[in-house]
């Protein structure tokens, strides 16, 4: 693989004692879209939420495009990097967590104008053409609880876009809406691999997952059982943990 867009090393984490990440090692190439999939309980959000400092992890290193954390390394004095690293990596939560008194386009320049420093209108014209992009020309005004679960998504998606990121991590984007909605977050989500970028997808969706993922990642009980191409991980799964698994979606 040519430099890595993330390289993470050794990454542990444990709550309460409980080991729940135990020595994850992971290199992900500029481009790639990643597909985490496993158990409940596995360790997928943790490991996801470590990728962007979200969880502090207790050892190893996460490294994206130039920024590497060293968690062997006191946290609090790498307060800037993990700024940094974020800048460059967005993320999209299961519940949305848009900002409740702001319009859809509000939420979608925050993070331009405040920590890019972006000027408003800039950040504005930019705002509503993702807006546009994710299906929601039109909606700009609109507040979240007049939004449906799916388009409050859209608009998560469209607010981590507008960063610009490297990288952006999908913690079971679907998980929460009806079924009805999942589609069309779905859809969101796959044109955004069709344009090349780093996608890391926790999620649910084994359909999904085995047609928009170039890779599957299959973890339990915290550590990577198997991963490879997405279609051949699904077809022909080579540990019996993930024939286990994958054996319940059929
Ligand atoms: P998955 O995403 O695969 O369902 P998680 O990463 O959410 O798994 O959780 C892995 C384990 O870590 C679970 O046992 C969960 O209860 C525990 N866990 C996750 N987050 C926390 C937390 N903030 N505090 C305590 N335990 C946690």
């Amino acid at each position: 693989m040519a430099s890595p867009m993330i390289t993470v090393r050794n990454l542990s984490k444990s709550f309460k004692g409980q080991g729940v990440l135990k020595g994850i090692d992971l290199d992900i190439a500029a481009g790639e879209v990643v597909a985490i999939i496993g158990p409940s309980g596995s360790g997928k959000t943790t490991l996801l939420r470590c990728l962007n400092l979200l969880e502090t992890p207790d050892g190893g290193s996460i490294r994206v495009g130039e920024i590497e954390i060293d968690a062997g390394k006191p946290i609090s004095q790498q307060q800037g990097l993990i700024r940094k690293l974020r800048q460059q990596v967005g993320f999209v939560f299961q519940n949305f967590n848009l900002f409740p008194h702001r319009s859809a386009l509000e939420n979608v320049i925050e993070g331009p104008v405040v920590v890019k420093k972006q000027p408003r209108d800039k950040a504005i014209e930019l705002g509503r053409q993702l807006l546009a992009k994710v299906g929601l020309a039109g909606k700009e005004d609109a507040y979240p609880k007049r939004l449906s679960g799916g388009q409050q998504q859209r608009v998560a998606i469209a607010r981590a876009l507008a960063m610009e990121p490297d990288v952006i991590l999908f913690d079971e984007p679907t998980s929460a809406l009806d079924p009805e909605l999942v589609g069309e977050v779905l859809a969101t989500i796959r044109a955004l691999a069709e344009e090349n970028r780093t996608l890391v997808i926790v999620t649910h969706e084994m359909s999904f997952a085995r047609d928009v993922a170039n890779r599957a990642i299959f973890i339990d009980g915290g550590v990577i059982v198997e991963q490879g191409d997405a279609r051949e991980l699904f077809s022909t799964p080579k540990q019996a943990r993930t024939q286990q698994f994958l054996s319940k979606f059929l």
